[in-house]
């Protein structure tokens, strides 16, 4: 595909934006600064967008402030339809969200459309879960009183996301703080903000109103401390590093506001003796290779029993081998570039550590030809549970694996780490699958399965994986106060 031509049909589509989204106007910022959206497959601009700071995050606060009063009063009917028209837009533009994806996150085309499938199931899943937001009704320990429990949206939202999935990990927050009447200043990664400014014109389209959605990008740290200073931002939700995670959760304790955390991973996906290998290799390959390994619950370890680990190697070593490296817009590519020339030397360097320590390669383990920051989806054996590539997520297209003898001992290894938001196992032992979910410290467990994540179920993580849960009907707790009332003096006339 031309990338000029697709760039100029995006513009003519309206939207492609280049501008950032406050109080429902289309602006640049203050300075005039700007930043650079790159392609990563190819390394030209696509286009260039403000690089905001403090002040222009300050106006969007306000705007959100004020528009939060009359969001929050409207019905929660009014809110479902204004959300649902979002997803319905979001559906009907479903070709171009996915080649904006591709265009600045380098996915290929058809995982960039599953995630626009799977980011506005968000919006459509909260339109509903709007019109449930039900209370309480307490037993009265007293007899002239009534007790209620009222649920209340937080008031003004601060969403912080990560490059990796440019529009569902905004829907997922934005669709329940929409749905209980919060409204939301969106802070996308500078490496992918067309996506985030796209969904945004869908929204104002919707008759969203002015102020309820805002989006501002540019110097993180500038606009993350405005929104952590502001005491009327009531909420952060934020995605994205466990570094970064912890700041913001130190500086929400100034104004002690709520907030959630998605942070790392380090998934272990645990092969047992008695698993079905094909099921094993299908499940492994799409919990690693997904986005090229660049999401929190890929396959960071793949722990293979001593049984079937030759057996195994192979047959995955087989099926990788068989993914075509590429740009996303060419046909059947599966693996795109990584984001930029800092993960390639990470995953550079975690793959040196292993090999520096006994690691053995199976397939790949170098740059792919086509450079930029292209590599070989590569297969690694005889990984120890103390090298680096164990310790931390790879983000990136390389799968280490690590040999176990005994159930205790790959629980072990599985736990014997601070992240704990996925786990994956394979087994066809039923008792097996319970015992090991029930002993992973991870918030979500695939069983038999490598691709689990959907909007009905709940997603987080625990350990340093993070605070809170996002989709699914718990989801929208996370944007809800709850309120008692206590009515007296009920037993007069
Ligand atoms: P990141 O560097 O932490 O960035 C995430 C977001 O935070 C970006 O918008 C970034 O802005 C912003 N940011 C950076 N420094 C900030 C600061 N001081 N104050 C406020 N905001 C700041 O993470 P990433 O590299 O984009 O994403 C990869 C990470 O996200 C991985 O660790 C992955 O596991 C995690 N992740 C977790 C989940 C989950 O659900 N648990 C899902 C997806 C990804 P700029 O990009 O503009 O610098």
């Amino acid at each position: 595909m031309d990338a000029q031509n697709l760039t100029a049909r995006l513009k003519s589509s309206g939207l492609l934006r280049s501008q950032a989204l406050i109080g429902g106007k289309w602006i640049d910022a203050y300075d005039g600064k700007t930043i650079k959206v790159h392609n990563p497959a190819t390394g030209e601009v696509i286009t260039e967008v403000p690089c905001m700071g403090s002040k222009e995050t300050n106006d969007a606060i306000s705007s959100s402030y004020d528009a939060f009063y009359s969001w929050s009063k409207r019905t929660a009917a009014e809110r479902s339809r204004h959300l649902r028209k979002w997803y319905d837009l979001l559906i009907a533009h479903r070709e171009e969200l996915g080649q904006l994806i591709t265009l600045e996150q380098g996915k290929p085309l058809t995982e960039a459309m599953g995630e626009v499938t799977y980011g506005a199931n968000f919006i459509e899943f909260f339109s509903e879960e709007a019109k449930r937001v039900y209370g309480d009704i307490i037993p009265s320990p007293l007899a002239d009183r009534r007790l209620l429990v009222l649920k209340q949206p937080v008031g003004v939202v601060g969403a912080i996301t990560p490059w990796n999935f440019p529009l569902a990990m905004i829907t997922r927050k934005v669709g329940p703080a929409l749905a209980c009447g919060c409204t939301v200043i969106i802070k996308p990664s500078e490496f992918t903000p067309l996506t985030a400014l796209a969904a945004a014109e869908l929204a104002l389209q919707a008759g969203i109103p002015p102020g309820a959605v805002n989006v501002v990008m540019g110097n993180a740290s500038d606009i993350g401390d405005a929104l952590l200073a502001s005491p009327q931002v009531r909420k952060i939700t934020f995605t994205g590093s466990t570094a970064v995670g912890k700041k913001l959760m130190a500086g929400a304790s100034a104004t002690v506001k709520k907030i959630s955390l998605e942070l790392g991973g380090n998934a272990p996906c645990i092969v047992f003796d008695d698993a079905d290998i094909d099921v094993a290799v299908k499940g492994a390959l799409g919990a690693k290779f997904r986005n090229s390994g660049q999401t929190c619950v890929c396959a960071n370890r793949i722990i293979v029993q001593e049984g079937i680990y030759e057996k195994f190697a192979d047959a995955f070593s087989k099926a990788v081998q068989n993914l075509k490296v590429g740009d996303g817009f060419s046909e059947g590519v599966a693996q795109g570039p990584l984001i930029n020339e800092a993960a390639l030397h990470k995953v550079e360097s975690f793959v040196q550590d292993a090999l520096s320590k006994g690691a053995k390669v199976l397939l790949g383990g170098k740059r792919h030809s086509l450079g930029r920051t292209f590599y070989e989806p590569t297969v690694l054996s005889d990984v120890k549970s103390e090298m680096l590539i164990s310790r931390e997520e790879v983000f990136g297209p390389v799968a280490p694996l690590l040999r176990f003898k005994t159930e205790e001992e790959a629980i072990r290894m599985a736990n014997d780490t601070n992240a704990g938001l996925a786990a994956y196992i394979f087994t066809n032992n039923v008792q097996r699958s319970w015992r090991v979910t029930e002993a992973l410290e991870y918030g979500l467990v695939g069983v038999n399965e490598g691709l689990i994540s959907t909007e009905v179920a709940p997603f987080g993580g625990i350990k340093q994986s993070g605070l809170g849960r996002e989709g699914s009907k718990y989801g929208i707790d996370e944007y809800l106060e709850l309120k008692y009332m206590c009515l007296g003096n009920m037993t007069g006339n």
